[in-house]
């Protein structure tokens, strides 16, 4: 594969059309084109080898034909699907990074592309860990965690956590931050698989199988005896409805995302909402497009501890662009189990 300039084949997966309700494989389709490994004469951008890519459930927002300004734009049909990954740099205009760099953040669900928002990139620097860690633990998903757990919750030791979409790409990390600093964690997952892992793999002190439990105000209040003081929140409805009245008094909810909501066409209500005045909890979302100046801190606290083996995180790797689709809409029926990657090329 020369990086001359001339023309080489490029796999991409290409957005069809705007989705209402569940978001399927035939919304997205592969094509081949050609990608130029030569930057225009003047551009200040980069053009990559994409290595992996993030399935991200906030990918749905981009599929949607929004009629109000949202933080994930629509995608225009036609276009390729972007999302964050992990590339080696092939040719740079921008001073910052140069050929063989290593980066992770947005980029195209194709072979090669060409990125102008640098500013958007994170350059590798550690390479003693997988490098697909960085589409998850060490990317995005990992400050997810890191900030909302820390910045938002201000955990103590011996308070409950409680944790939904627990074994996901965030929430095995909030459920091992919350352990490590001393929490009593309880995590819910979609199948005894999972559940199995949360409590034997990622240390949870118990965990249960959401789908099992016909009343969730009565498993929870099963697993919380006292109540929560902390919900991690990664599902929305009808298990918002059911923390709401277990929270203990001055509770914190760090509203994380709602992924039962999102292909819903009318949101669920929520009825229990009279319980953030009478607990005088605090319920707050957060993007974490707000906290990548934390980064660095999170890279300190998290790189010894995945070398103590203090963290450890569970991936569901598939191999091929023409598996990413597939990959993408099994988030929103709980196929992955753990954090869902996408290999287009190992070097
Ligand atoms: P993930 O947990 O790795 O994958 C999604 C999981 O959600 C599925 O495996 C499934 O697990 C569960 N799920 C899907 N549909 C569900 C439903 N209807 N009801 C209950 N559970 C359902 O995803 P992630 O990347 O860690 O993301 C977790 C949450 O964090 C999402 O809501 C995402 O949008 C949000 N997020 C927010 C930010 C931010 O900046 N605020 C950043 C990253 C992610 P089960 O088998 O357990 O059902």
């Amino acid at each position: 594969m020369a990086s001359d300039g001339v023309e080489v084949s490029n796999k991409q997966v290409i957005f069809k059309d705007y989705v209402t309700g569940f978001p399927k494989e035939s919304d997205m389709e592969l094509r081949t084109s050609t990608a130029k490994l030569k930057l225009p004469q003047g551009s200040t951008g980069l053009v990559v080898k994409n290595l992996y890519l993030s399935c991200d459930p906030y990918l749905r927002g981009h599929m949607t034909k929004h009629d109000r300004p949202s933080y994930v734009q629509s995608f225009n049909p036609g276009q390729t699907v972007t999302g964050y990954g992990v590339a080696k740099v092939l040719e740079s205009g921008d001073p910052k990074f140069k050929p063989g760099d290593l980066v992770w953040g947005p980029t195209g669900w194709e072979e090669y592309s060409v990125i102008t928002a640098t500013e958007s990139l994170f350059k590798i620097h550690h390479t003693d860990v997988p490098l697909s860690y960085y589409t998850g633990l060490l990317g995005m998903a990992g400050l997810t965690a890191y900030a909302g757990f820390f910045e938002f919750c201000s955990p103590k030791k011996g308070e409950t956590i409680y944790i939904s979409a627990a074994s996901g790409a965030v929430g095995q990390l909030v459920g091992q931050f919350a352990k490590l600093t001393g929490c009593y964690v309880v995590g819910s997952a979609g199948s005894k698989k999972k559940v199995d892992l949360l409590k034997n793999k990622f240390g949870f002190d118990e965990a249960f199988n959401y789908k099992d439990e016909p009343d969730l105000d009565a498993a929870l209040r099963r697993y919380f005896p006292d109540g929560i003081d902390i919900y991690f929140e990664n599902v929305g409805g009808k298990m918002l409805d059911a923390v709401l009245p277990n929270m203990r008094l001055k509770g914190r909810i760090a509203v994380c995302g709602m992924i039962s909501q999102y292909n819903l066409e009318k949101p669920e209500g929520i009825h229990n909402l009279m319980s953030l005045i009478v607990k005088q909890v605090r319920m707050e979302g957060f993007l974490v497009s707000s906290y990548c100046h934390l980064y660095g801190k999170f890279l300190e606290t998290v790189l010894p501890a995945i070398k103590e083996g203090k963290i450890t995180y569970v991936e569901d790797v598939v191999e091929g662009l023409e598996n990413a689709p597939a990959a993408l809409i099994g988030l929103f029926a709980g196929r992955n189990v753990g954090k869902q990657v996408v290999v287009v090329s190992r070097e």
